[in-house]
This record gives C-alpha cells, structure tokens and sequence, in this order.
C-alpha cells in the first residue's frame, strides 16, 4: 500500500512539474538493446539508456513477481555484470542497495548507460529462457527500470541470433527498421512477453483484427494448422459471449517445450504444452481449455479486474479476496465457450464439470478455507503447496468454478438472464480505471438479474459450509450417477486415507487425509511401508494386498520412520462412497431439457 501511495505522489509531482516548467509533455522513454552473442549458453545481453532528469543519482528496480502468478520469485538472482556509464562512456559507480535495486551516481548526466547479463534457463510461463534454437523473454524478469516508475515509455530493439529470423510479441512496432517495439508504460512491458526465433506462425482475422498462434517448437507432430483453425471458433464464441473484441491485436504464444501451464497477458498469452498434444482427442481437448482459459482472461481479469490487481506493486505480495472470480469463473467459462464452439461433446463437458465438483467435494480444506481466503492466501498456500495442503486448504480455481456454476443455475432459475449477462455488465462497471471488491462485483451482480445474492454469497464465497447442488441439479434436469452398492462379488474398497509413491521399489506415504484410518491411528508423511501383519509388501502389490482384507479388519503396518522401524495398528475402513459425476437424469421434464440445451448452448 505505501509503495503504491509513493508511486502516486511522484507521478503528480512529476506532472505537476512539468506543467509547471512549461515543459514538454512527454517523458523520455528507457530505450532497451537486447543481444544474443552466444544463446547456446542461455545469456541475453541487456544494454539500457536510462534518463535520469539530471538527478545526483537514480534508484534502479527489477520485480520480484509477474502478475497472474502470485508468488515472490526474486528474478534479481539471474542478473549478473551490473555496471553502468555516462553518455562520455566513462564509469559511473554501481551501489547494489537491495535485493533487487540498484543506486547510480550520475554526476549529473542527463542519461546513464546500463549493462547487465541475465541467465535465462527457467522453463515457465513466467521466466525467460535462452537457447540456440529460439529465446523466450518475460518482462519482469528482464528489464530494469527506474524504481518510481513514473509513466514513461519503454522501447525494446532486438538484435538476434543470427539464425533467427523473427521475433513476435503483441507490442506495437517502433518503426525504423525491423525487431523494435514501444511499450507505452512499464506495466506494458512486464504485460508482453517476446518470442525471437524461427517459430512457425498462423495468423487469422476475427473482427477485422489480427490474432496469431505462434508454435516453438512444432517438430513436424503438433497441427498447427488445425489448432489454429479452432482457436478462431474459440475467439469468435468470446466475441459472442462479451459482444466484442478488447484489443487491436492478439498472440497465442504456444511453446512446445515438454511442459505445461499458461499465463494471461492484456493482448496475448503464453501457453506450454508437449508435441503430442494434438494426437489424442483427450490432450487436445486440455490444450483448448488451457487456451480458451488464457484467452478469456482478455477480459477477465486483464481489463474487468479486483480492485487490488492494478496498478501493481512490482516489489511485494498484492493481495485479492476475488481470485475465485478471476481464475474460477474463467476456469468455468474456459471448458463452457470450448463447449459452446462445438469443440466439445455434451458428455465431455459435463465431464469436465463433474471432476472440477469431485475435486473439490474429496479435499477436507473445502471445511477449513473459504473460496475468498483461498484468493487471499493464494501467496502464501495455493503456490506453496506442501503434503498437508489438501487437509487445509482448497483451490480457488475449483472452487470458482463450481461456484460459477451454482451462481448460472440460480440466475438461470430465477430470472430470464445468466451469468453471461452478469459478466457482460460486470465488464462495463469495472474495466476502467477502477476494479471491484467482492461485495462491489456481488452488488452489481444483484442490480443486474434484480436478486439478491447475499445469502449465497455468504454461504458459497466467504464461509466453509458444504454447497447445496440440488437447486442446479434440478434447474438442468440433471443428477449425480447413483454409486454402485458393494456386493458379493464386488467387496468395498478398503481405504486407509493414504497416498503413496512407489520411489524405486520403495512404498513411500506422501499424504494423509485428516480423520482417515491412516490419520487417527499414527502413519505419517515420509513413512516407508516394510509389511502389513509381519507379510513383506512389495510398492507395486499394495493395493492388492489390502484386497485381501474386508471392511473392519485390524491390520498391524510396518513401517521405517527415519530408519526406525515401527509397528502401527490399523482398522480398515471401507472407501467413503458417493458419486460426483454429473448425468442427464432420465425424468428430467421437458422445461429441464430446454433449460439444459439453453444453458450449454450460451442462450438466456
Ligand atoms: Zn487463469
């Protein structure tokens, strides 16, 4: 908060100033020179002339986080070779004066010279990387700015490899000759990460605008073309849904890197997959979701956005209670518009919405942390995750889902509209300068369906109680698939509440469900399970071997705890049955069924 309040002072003192000075409006901008003299070592060579305004000294920063991945991931610990000159080319002093800042007399120049290498050979959506073939580059991670952050512009010219051909990004082009780009302010240049290699490119046109997919790394197995293809059906169903497009252009960065994850930007994403992930139908439904969630952050989250993401404080944790908004409604609408561009079957999305409820339903924390403290706690809990995290905690990308979907059925329900319609005029009221609180977006969410909301707020959003499907269940038509009875020849599953890794022969515990068997009777995280009643069990025959048991059976568990071996008694219980998977119900009336088709098909 007080870094932001300076940040606000400075920038009105600066205008103030300058109106004051009669001076020319513009700031001069930080102009940045990228070289690449020897990629196969994954260094870039970052050259800066920095203004100074003819200050005895400035205050350099680099962030320490990337927006829309909420961790502290100190990006300062890749720079090297920090030194700095005036315009004479003479030596100016270099005081490194916090983990990330870096204090620059200036001996009254009015710009400095800045030098410094990166190490860049973290595979993320977030991270920079360097190699022969191609260089990813991230904002956050690569450019050093002037720590007040005044609004100025920040150009970036490229000089690649020389066997690549191209760099891509959605900044616009600087003019004067190709690779040179002009972000108009800083939080630009961290929004738009950069591509320069040899990537195969497919542009298309939706609303006279262009959109590319750029593949890294294609290897003659990904469709580039059809993936392409289905990414225009995707951004034309968004256009549908919002009524427009927010941007004058868009890029889908696809790098087939062997990884996964994907990261939102104002006019483009960056998504990481694997070569194969357009040959079964199953992978390529995820890659669609992945980028269909990416994209729909276009307006969600990047432009109608919580009142804490923006302006961001590059050096600290910015905490939100709405990510169940901003991650879970775009996780529900992601596997939705998929579905609505007919990319996806009926079944494969109710699918898609019954692991999101069972994921949820089967992890304890849903008793423990609200949908909002899951947001707020996402620094500290959701990208810290350890062996208890599910005992403590759920995901706000889980839960805002499925939060989504009780919030459509109750609109659905109860009104002629659907969240379609709450989201468009959440977007009007809070994609300006300013965004919403909880309460603010629940407020509008009332005045625009004319229902009040506060009860399930209460209950969905700030408090742990169990949901309450039945009302969306029975709007749809629809019912969780009756569980199967045991029976003779189909025993219980005996369940002991643990989860286990099989480390080269090892039988090793790796979690423990609060109030399971395994829980109240004392096995712990990191045991190595030796025998079970004095029989050795091998790591691949466990699960057959509690086969043999029955429900209420006592069982004495062998097992090392830090090269001590031990002896635990056991009772068998059998696994909690209930099923999550959501079916169309075979009395589902007709009025279920036409609220169903209009409910899957983006209709009120
Ligand atoms: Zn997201």
């Amino acid at each position: 908060m007080a870094a932001k309040h300076s940040r606000l002072l400075v920038a009105l003192f600066l205008m103030t100033h300058a109106a004051a000075a009669g001076a020319q409006t513009a700031p001069e901008p930080i102009r940045y020179t990228l070289n690449f003299p020897a990629p196969q070592t994954h260094y870039v060579e970052v050259t800066a002339t920095v203004p100074t305004g003819r200050r005895a000294d400035v205050d350099l920063m680099m962030a320490v986080w990337t927006p829309g991945s909420y961790l502290v991931r100190e990006y300062a610990r890749n720079v090297e070779a920090v030194t700095a000159a005036g315009p004479d080319g003479r030596a100016l002093d270099v005081d490194k004066s916090k983990k990330n800042h870096w204090r620059i007399a200036t001996g009254g120049a009015p710009s400095i010279t800045l030098k410094y290498r990166l190490y860049c050979r973290e595979m993320s959506v977030r991270t920079n990387w360097v190699e022969s073939d191609f260089a990813m580059i991230n904002g956050a991670p690569t450019f050093i700015t002037l720590a007040d952050l005044a609004p100025r512009p920040h150009e970036v010219i490229i000089n690649p490899a020389p066997a690549w051909k191209r760099s891509v990004t959605a900044l616009p082009e600087m003019g004067g000759g190709e690779h040179r780009y002009r972000a108009s302010d800083y939080d630009t240049l961290v929004d738009s990460p950069i591509v320069i290699g040899n990537p195969a490119v497919y542009d298309f046109v939706v609303d006279g605008k262009k959109h590319s997919l750029v593949n890294v790394g294609e290897g003659g197995v990904f469709d580039g073309a059809r993936a392409a293809k289905d990414l225009e059906t995707i951004v034309k169903e968004d256009r549908r849904l919002w009524g427009f497009l927010p941007y004058d252009r868009y890029v889908f960065f696809n790098m087939i890197t062997e990884t996964g994850g994907g990261l939102e930007h104002k006019n483009s994403t960056v998504l990481m997959t694997n070569r194969w992930a357009t040959r079964t139908r199953r992978a390529y439904l995820s890659w669609l979701e992945l980028a269909s969630h990416e994209y729909f952050h276009a307006w969600n989250v990047k432009r109608l956005r919580p009142a804490e993401l923006g302006p961001f404080n590059y050096e600290d944790e910015n905490t939100t209670r709405s990510l169940w908004i901003a991650e879970g409604f775009t996780d529900y609408y992601a596997e939705q518009q998929v579905h609505r561009a007919g990319l996806s079957t009926r079944d494969e999305y109710l699918e898609g919405l019954s692991n999101a409820i069972e994921a949820l339903q089967t992890t304890p924390g849903r008793l423990v942390q609200s949908a909002e403290m899951a947001s707020f706690d996402a620094w500290i809990k959701y990208y810290r995750p350890d062996e208890n995290s599910p005992n403590t905690s759920i995901s706000y990308y889980t839960k805002g889902t499925v939060i989504a979907f009780l919030l459509d059925a109750r609109i659905r329900k109860e009104t002629a509209k659907s969240l379609d319609d709450v989201m468009r005029v959440e977007y009007e009221r809070f994609s300006g300068a300013k965004g919403y609180t909880p309460e603010e977006f629940r407020v509008e969410a009332e005045k625009a369906t004319g229902i009040s909301l506060k009860q399930f707020w209460d209950t969905a959003v700030e408090s742990t109680a169990e949901l309450d499907y039945s009302e969306a269940l029975d709007t749809f038509g629809l019912r969780f698939k009756p569980a199967q009875p045991a029976v003779a020849d189909r025993p219980a599953k005996i369940w002991l509440g643990i989860t286990t890794r099989n480390d080269t022969g090892r039988l090793l515990v790796t979690q423990v469900q609060r109030g399971s068997p395994a829980d109240l009777a004392g096995i712990n995280v990191d045991d190595e399970i030796l025998a079970i009643d004095d029989f050795r069990v091998r790591a691949d025959r466990f699960e057959n071997r509690l086969e043999q048991y029955r429900p209420g059976d006592r069982v004495s568990v062998l097992v090392a705890r830090r090269e001590q071996l031990l002896k635990v008694d056991v009772p068998l219980a059998s696994e909690p049955v209930k099923s999550w998977r959501l079916e169309v119900s075979p009395n589902a009336t007709e009025t279920q069924r036409r609220n169903l088709d209009a409910w899957l098909r983006g209709q009120s």
